[in-house]
């Protein structure tokens, strides 16, 4: 976060030594009740992820991104824990020195078949995916090209370009009109467009076959993140990118970090883009391989993915009971709004109370975050409830009761 984005510092503190200038920041967040706060959560006894313990307190969690409740599924666990045996806590070095396992290509080939793409490859983390695809494209062309991003995009595509160095500039949210005044106020065919499959905060869904068309018109390139809808969405958990994945000019983006369980991120497309980070790709080349044992992880997970259709289905029927219930002036979705993904928005709208109904509710024994500006834009704080397969329907009762008892759902 800059000063900026953090409501300033203040004049003094501006030319101050750093420690003044945070100590002064910091005061400021705390007054404006916007500071961060890391907070330590013990396993469950259950041992899986739809609880958390919190200070001693045990939640329901709506707060976590393991939509499959796979993070303590014992194949998924024992894979990790074999492959430290086999290949040690580390990667030891880059890809392309000692970092370079047996696990990581099996796990690219896995995520090329799920894709559907000829290659995959991995990274540390899926934000460093998102930088190193971005901010390479600079090194492509002799002037970095223009990037054109859904104003609601994650904050790893913005960050990856601003570092191309190319002009970046922001379409309204799904609306493809508007991107397409974009594509042709620039040279089209340079630009790089990036939109997400499903939004994190918003749980609302990208108009993928129009994005699509259109860029293909203009022969744009298009990035499509698929972090909230691999294993989710789509044939086999497949995500919302296959009828795309055959164009060399399409290439998506994944975690490892949510529906697949473990960590790190994953970029899969057509061998030119895999060769552009192998042989350009900062954040590849500098940086130590995916850690063995979360490689490991992923691909158990991968390999499940076709038989959960029972697990998806839970976590449509769940979000189909949560849209029944809310107003439609408290999300962004209604009733039936495909595809069925694992976010549901509660908006509130002033930061404050988004903060308080949140501490509500986890006083009554559920964990659901507020997300506030500048996560969110200004005015739309909201509650941001994650549904996962492992909430029961007693569960998604003790939610809604919740939210009831608050005034957030209809009368
Ligand atoms: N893209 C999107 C849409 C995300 O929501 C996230 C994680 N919040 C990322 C990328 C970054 O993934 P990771 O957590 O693996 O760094």
């Amino acid at each position: 976060m800059t000063a900026a984005e953090a409501g300033g510092a203040g004049g003094d503190a501006r030319s101050a030594a750093p420690a003044a200038r945070m100590a002064a920041i910091r005061a400021r967040l705390e007054s404006e009740q916007r500071v961060r706060r890391m907070r330590e959560s013990d396993p469950p006894q259950e041992t899986h992820s739809a609880r958390v313990i919190f200070q001693g307190q045990a939640l329901l969690n709506f707060g976590g991104n393991d939509y499959l409740g796979l993070t303590h599924e014992p194949r998924v666990s024992a894979a990790g824990v074999g492959a430290i045996s086999r290949f040690g806590t580390g990667a030891t070095g880059s890809r392309l020195l000692t970092g370079n396992k047996t696990v990581h290509t099996d796990l690219e080939r896995a995520l090329a078949g799920l894709k559907s793409t000829p290659r995959a490859l991995v990274f540390p983390s899926g934000y460093q995916a998102a930088v190193t695809l971005l901010s390479t494209f600079a090194a492509l062309y002799e002037t970095p090209p223009p990037m054109l991003l859904d104003k609601l995009a994650h904050a790893s595509l913005l960050d990856g370009a601003r570092l191309s160095g190319g002009r970046v500039q922001r379409f309204k949210h799904n609306d493809v009109a508007d991107l397409e005044k974009y594509l042709q106020r620039n040279a089209p065919a340079r630009c790089v467009v990036a939109v997400e499959s499903i939004y994190s905060m918003d749980g609302d869904a990208a108009p993928l076959a129009a994005i699509h068309a259109v860029c293909k018109r203009h022969g744009a390139i298009l990035i499509i993140d698929d972090a909230h809808a691999t294993g989710v969405l789509g044939a086999g958990g497949s995500g919302l990118t296959q009828a795309f994945a055959g164009d060399e000019n399409v290439a998506i983006l994944g975690t490892l970090s949510k529906a697949l369980a473990s960590q790190g991120g994953f970029i899969a497309g057509h061998d030119w883009a895999i060769e552009m980070l192998i042989q350009l790709g900062r954040g590849f080349l500098f940086s130590t391989g995916l850690n063995p044992a979360a490689a490991a992880a992923a691909l158990a997970a991968v390999e499940q993915l076709p038989g959960l259709d029972r697990d998806r289905r839970q976590i449509a029927q769940h979000r189909e009971r949560m849209l029944s219930v809310l107003p439609a002036r408290r999300t962004t979705l209604s009733p039936g709004y495909p595809p069925a993904a694992a976010i549901v928005p509660v908006l509130v709208g002033e930061d404050g109370r988004a903060l308080e109904l949140s501490d509500c509710l986890r006083a009554e024994g559920l964990y659901v975050p507020a997300v506030r500006p500048p996560t969110v834009p200004p005015g739309t704080a909201r509650l941001r409830i994650s549904l996962s397969a492992v909430h029961t329907a007693d569960d998604l009762t003790r939610l809604l009761e919740g939210l009831s008892r608050h005034g957030l759902t209809r009368e």
